[in-house]
């Protein structure tokens, strides 16, 4: 569903991601893990086409994911969630309805505002949200268009428990209804109860890539152990083979400026175009 080869992305002298290649297939969670500065977040904007990619290809069902036919097949739950400040939440439903042409959005809109305790909230704007509250309305938004490959970064962050809890089996009915789902993560616990593989960046490098039991006979670890010593030992162990696969392999230079991928605007409507106040803003 999704193929991502050799990607390269530098940020002038800094080499974020060093040629790293994974797929996802139809009907699976995969987890996106590693330390800061890892490279997780640049992974999933280079795949949105929010950074440019010095080198590589990310292909969605085979085409270019610059590819205005495919793009819309992409979703993001990003990291900071930014929504319209002057837009309600309802605003943002019918916004992602006519971006993705859906009919007879309302009920199911309704549903998930209902479901994810936002019903209430739905005339307020968006600059009146708690941060909570904000990444729920992205969520809601993903979860109304409902595309083939979801991306997730850092997902949980900001939900309080029961919404963690829901979140949770909206990813499970997500994979059941074959989506697949990319999620960078910190939380290890929780993530490891979800996935079903796990891709263990360090350095903007590939480090290990597998279902947690793959995991834990590569690196000689009882059957018991959890993701976070899988974690810790993936994470200590030095990039070798093709795993490792560097830029310097790949031969290509550095661009120095940050642009987006050219092409149609983004359709993803869970990422508004404009990052008032992101961390990120601007890559
Ligand atoms: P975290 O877990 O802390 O969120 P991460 O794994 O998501 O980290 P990235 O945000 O992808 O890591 O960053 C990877 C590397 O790229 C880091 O060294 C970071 O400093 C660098 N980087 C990311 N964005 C930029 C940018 N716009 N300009 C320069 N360097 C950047």
């Amino acid at each position: 569903m999704l193929e991502v080869r050799n990607l390269v992305k530098r940020f002038g002298a800094v080499q974020a991601l060093k040629g790293i290649s994974f797929c996802l297939y139809p009907g699976e969670i995969v987890a996106l893990l590693g330390p800061n500065g890892a490279g997780k977040t640049t992974t999933i904007r280079c795949i949105m086409g929010l950074n440019r990619p010095t080198a590589g290809t990310v292909l969605v069902e085979g085409r270019p994911h610059t590819d205005p036919a495919v793009r819309m097949k992409v979703g993001l739950v990003p990291e900071i969630p930014t929504v319209y400040g002057l837009l309600t939440v309802w605003e943002h439903l019918r916004f992602v309805a006519l971006a993705y042409r859906l009919r007879e959005w309302e009920a199911r809109a309704q549903r998930l505002l209902q479901e994810l305790d936002l019903w209430e909230k739905r005339n307020s704007l968006g600059n009146a949200l708690s941060k909570g509250m904000k990444q729920k309305v992205l969520l809601s938004m993903v979860l109304l268009h409902e595309p083939d490959v979801v991306l997730m970064d850092e997902p949980l962050t900001g939900l309080d428990p029961q919404a963690q809890r829901e979140f949770k089996q909206y990813v499970l009915d997500l994979r059941a209804g074959g989506h697949a789902i990319l999620m960078s993560t910190h939380m290890l616990d929780t993530v490891e109860r979800l996935c079903d593989r796990a891709l263990v960046l360090k350095q903007g490098t590939l480090l290990a890539e597998g279902s947690l039991d793959s995991l834990r006979a590569r690196f000689h670890l009882p059957s018991s152990t959890p993701l976070e010593d899988i974690f810790l030992e993936a994470t200590r162990a030095e990039a070798t083979g093709a795993e490792a696969t560097s830029a310097e392999a790949t031969g290509v230079e550095a661009t120095s400026a940050e642009e987006p991928v050219p092409g149609p605007a983004p359709t993803q409507a869970e990422q508004p175009p404009q990052e008032p106040g992101g961390r990120k803003e601007g890559r």
